[in-house]
C-alpha cells in the first residue's frame, strides 16, 4: 500500500528551482535512503511531503493520517539549549495526535519503552542543555518515535554525531523497520556505514538519489554511488 504518492513535483525558492518533476511513491514498510550532495534538494523534498514547503507544481497525496507521520528536521543539536528536561521534551511527542491535558499510564509505558530502546533511561531527568550532541539527537529521535508513527522521516539525523553513535542509530532504525514495520525515510550522507550495519539485519534498502531531478530510484545493491 502506498503511504505517499508524489507525481510531477516541482518546487522552488523565489524562482530558484530546487526540485523538478519528481515522481515517487512511498510504500508501507519501506526503508528509504534519500541521498544527494548538499543543496541537491533532499530537505526540500522532505518539507514538501510534510507540508512545510508548498510545491509549484505536482500532486502529493498522503494516504495516511498526518498524526501517523513523524518528522525530524535537519537540525543543529548544539542550539538545543533551554531549561526543559529530557522527559518533558520526549513526552511532547505524545501531543502530535491530539493535545492532551494529561498523560495516561500507556503514554508513560511508551516513554519507558522508547528510552530503553534508545538507551537514554539514565538521562531522562537531565536538562537537554546538559547533554552531548549524540544524547540530544537520541532525545529528539525518541520524541519523534514515541507515538509509534507509521512513517518516520528523518532529515540527516546523524550529521554532527560520531560514527559510533550514528551506527547505533542506524541499528535502531533498521530494527524498528523490521520489527514494527515502520516506514523509514532518512536523508543521509554516508550510506556505506548504514549498509555495514545492515549486513546482519538484511533489511531491503531503497535508495532515492535526487539532484534536482530524480537520478536513481532502486535497491541499494544496484546503486553505483553519487
Ligand atoms: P539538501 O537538503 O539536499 O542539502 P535543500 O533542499 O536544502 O538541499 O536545497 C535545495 C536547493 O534549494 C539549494 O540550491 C538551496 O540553496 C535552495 N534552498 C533551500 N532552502 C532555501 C531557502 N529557505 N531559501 C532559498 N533557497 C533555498
Ligand atoms: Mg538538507
Amino acid at each position: 500500500m502506498n503511504l505517499i504518492e508524489i507525481s510531477n513535483l516541482t518546487a522552488s525558492y523565489n524562482g530558484h528551482v530546487a526540485l523538478e518533476k519528481i515522481n515517487i511513491n512511498i510504500k508501507e514498510k519501506e526503508f528509504i535512503c534519500l541521498v544527494g550532495e548538499n543543496g541537491s534538494g533532499k530537505s526540500t523534498f522532505i518539507k514538501s511531503i510534510v507540508g512545510l514547503h508548498k510545491q509549484d507544481k505536482g500532486i502529493i497525496k498522503t494516504k495516511i493520517d498526518p498524526s501517523q507521520i513523524s518528522y525530524l528536521e535537519q537540525f543543529n543539536v548544539k542550539s538545543l539549549d533551554f531549561p526543559a528536561t529530557v522527559k518533558e521534551i520526549i513526552m511532547t511527542g505524545m501531543q502530535i495526535k491530539k493535545s492532551k491535558l494529561f498523560y495516561t499510564k500507556e503514554d508513560y509505558i511508551a516513554f519507558d519503552e522508547i528510552c530503553n530502546t534508545l538507551r537514554i533511561k539514565n538521562i531522562v531527568n537531565k536538562k537537554i542543555g546538559e547533554l552531548s550532541g549524540g544524547q540530544r539527537q537520541r532525545v529528539l529521535l525518541a520524541r519523534a518515535m514515541i507515538n509509534k508513527p507509521k512513517l518516520l522521516i528523518l532529515d540527516e539525523p546523524c550529521s554532527g554525531l560520531d560514527v559510533k553513535i550514528s551506527n547505533k542509530l542506524y541499528g535502531i532504525l533498521l530494527d524498528i523497520n523490521k520489527e514494527l514495520g515502520t516506514t523509514v525515510v532518512i536523508a543521509i550522507h554516508n550510506v556505506d556505514e548504514l549498509n555495514k550495519i545492515n549486513e546482519e539485519k538484511k533489511v531491503k534498502i531503497r535508495v532515492i538519489h535526487i539532484a534536482k531531478n530524480l537520478k536513481f530510484d532502486g535497491n541499494l545493491l544496484d546503486w553505483k554511488g553519487l
